[in-house]
């Protein structure tokens, strides 16, 4: 932490909040360094923002939103087109932000921007999707369903993806009418400024998206708020509880999602080739820092050939040309002590990561990829979110012992299976205990039409965060009852 009077030259400015259309300074007299991940040096500082900022968040909204809403859904969108074609015409500047913030390598932060190119499709799609239903439910007597923004909600995203996740939330809230506070994560605060910056090219009036930046403090004023209406969150599942019971005791509508431990279930008739090249580029993408990476593989019977193409693969990887490093020192350290447990408890470490330097960036938090075999179901390395390049495998005999395995863990974001055989993967789908689930795939991320969303320990509240799951987050449904047609008489419903 250092003082805001102490103002040694940074590679990018100290970041301000964006409230009401236009950046602005905080009664925060500390800012927080950011760090650059691939060398550990200072990028910028940002504010911890406390109720007042967030007040000021809100009156800006307050504002704003009315007319917002007023404003007929099919014109809202056009926002919305426009800002996704600023994302594509800018995808080199905004990747370099990402892998500037959080380290990843630039083709994985330019993927993760096309990806939020892509979630403007779902939002600009909504006038078609919303239309509400109508009947005639007594002679003469029409039910509609007509849907209205919350009003104000927030957005409270994690530092694994500083554009994609609030771009989870953006397009859809304000394209369904509502004002949105964005609070990101202070690991990563560079690209909510210029998303903010962006949409605003785009057309999107002054207070509809405010920023305000910080941690603790600041997600707790947003939980507090009592002109905050929903409030959606993604992170860890130890404080995706915290805000989801804060959010809740509030009487706000909360959706929050929670960390993960994904299984790879492979069984032995699986494709080799694309099997192991699929489960490594699952648990290495982005450092291992997705809460869709897959961290746990049951391997299933004779599957000792997949294995042996799976070490040669992460054996090739070159940390700092392949995949960045993790967030920080302390996640460093965290997933190497995991490492270090599980080897003592008796696990093969078949690729090893620990102690990666990459030459010239000796100060960067790089971990390479790592495989462990021999791993037991009751290893704390099985069973707890790592979030990093690092798997381990679970020897199994049978398919429903690899599921038993997958089913208890507290967690649910994702699982897979890669076979040969439509009964076994069936089987799998519909017994695994996760809310995403995959035959012959990596990371079972569904694309939009199809919500985001895990179960269990992974996500909390009703509904998901994107795709048609999130329209029942963010609105709030009518249902209207008329008749005007004197000779439908009298019936009960009078
Ligand atoms: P985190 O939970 O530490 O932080 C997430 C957000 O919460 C940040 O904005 C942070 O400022 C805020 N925060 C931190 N501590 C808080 C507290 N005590 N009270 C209130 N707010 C607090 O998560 P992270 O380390 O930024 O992100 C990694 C985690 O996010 C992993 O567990 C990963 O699995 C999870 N994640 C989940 C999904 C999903 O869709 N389920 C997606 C991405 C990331």
């Amino acid at each position: 932490m250092s003082a805001i009077e102490q103002s040694t030259p940074t590679r990018y400015p100290d970041v301000r909040n964006y409230i009401g259309g236009t950046f602005v300074d905080t009664e925060q007299r500390e800012l927080l360094d950011v760090t650059d991940p691939t060398d550990g040096s200072v990028l910028s500082r940002v504010p911890l923002s406390g109720t007042a900022e967030v007040e000021r968040a809100v009156e800006a909204a307050k504002k704003a939103q009315p007319t917002w809403a007023a404003t007929p859904i099919k014109e809202r969108v056009q926002v919305f087109y426009r800002y996704k074609a600023l994302l594509e015409k800018n995808i080199h500047e905004l990747g370099a932000l990402v892998t500037a913030e959080n380290g990843k390598v630039r083709g994985e932060a330019e993927a993760e921007v096309l990806k939020s190119a892509e979630l403007c499709e779902f939002a600009t799609s909504l006038p078609q999707i919303i239309p509400g239903e109508v009947l005639e439910v007594s002679r003469g007597v029409e039910c509609r369903v007509e849907r209205y923004p919350v009003g104000i909600v927030a957005s409270i995203t994690p530092f694994n993806f500083p554009n994609m996740v609030p771009n989870w939330t953006i397009p859809n809230a304000i394209a369904l009418g509502n004002a949105m506070i964005l609070k990101p994560s202070e690991q990563v605060p560079l690209s909510a400024g210029r998303i903010a910056e962006l949409l605003r090219e785009a057309g999107l009036p002054d207070g509809i998206l405010n920023v305000v930046h910080g941690g603790q403090a600041t997600v707790e004023a947003i939980c507090d708020h009592p002109a905050i209406e929903a409030v959606s969150f993604v992170g860890s599942t130890h404080v995706a509880k915290i805000v989801f019971r804060r959010a809740s005791a509030n009487l706000k509508r909360a959706l929050a999602l929670g960390g993960a431990k994904n299984h790879l279930i492979v069984m032995p008739d699986a494709e080799p080739e694309m099997t192991s090249s699929n489960v490594v580029a699952s648990m290495s993408g982005c450092a291992g820092q997705r809460c869709m990476a897959a961290s746990v593989m049951m391997a299933v019977g004779a599957t000792d050939h997949i294995v042996d193409r799976m070490a040669a693969i992460v054996s090739a990887m070159v940390p700092g040309t392949h995949i960045g490093p993790v967030i920080s020192k302390a996640a460093k350290e965290r997933i190497e002590r995991y490492i270090t447990e599980a080897e003592a408890a008796g696990a093969k470490v078949l690729v090893d990561g620990r102690g990666y330097v990459v030459p010239g960036k000796e100060g960067g938090y790089y971990v390479g990829p790592t495989l462990i075999d021999h791993v037991t179901p009751d290893m704390r390395i099985a069973q707890e979110e790592i979030f990093g390049p690092v798997m381990v495998i679970v020897r199994t005999k049978t398919v429903d012992e690899a599921l038993d395995v997958q089913r208890r863990s507290p967690y649910g974001n994702a699982a897979s299976v890669f076979t040969e055989s439509g009964g076994v993967a069936r089987h799998v789908m519909e017994k695994a205990s996760a809310g995403m689930v995959g035959v012959n795939v990596g990371v079972p991320v569904p694309r939009e039409p199809f919500g985001f969303g895990g179960w269990n320990e992974s996500k909390f509240g009703v509904g998901d965060i994107t795709g048609r799951g999130s329209i029942e987050l963010w609105t709030k449904s009518k249902k209207m009852t008329t008749k005007w047609n004197k000779e439908a008489g009298v019936n009960w419903m009078s």
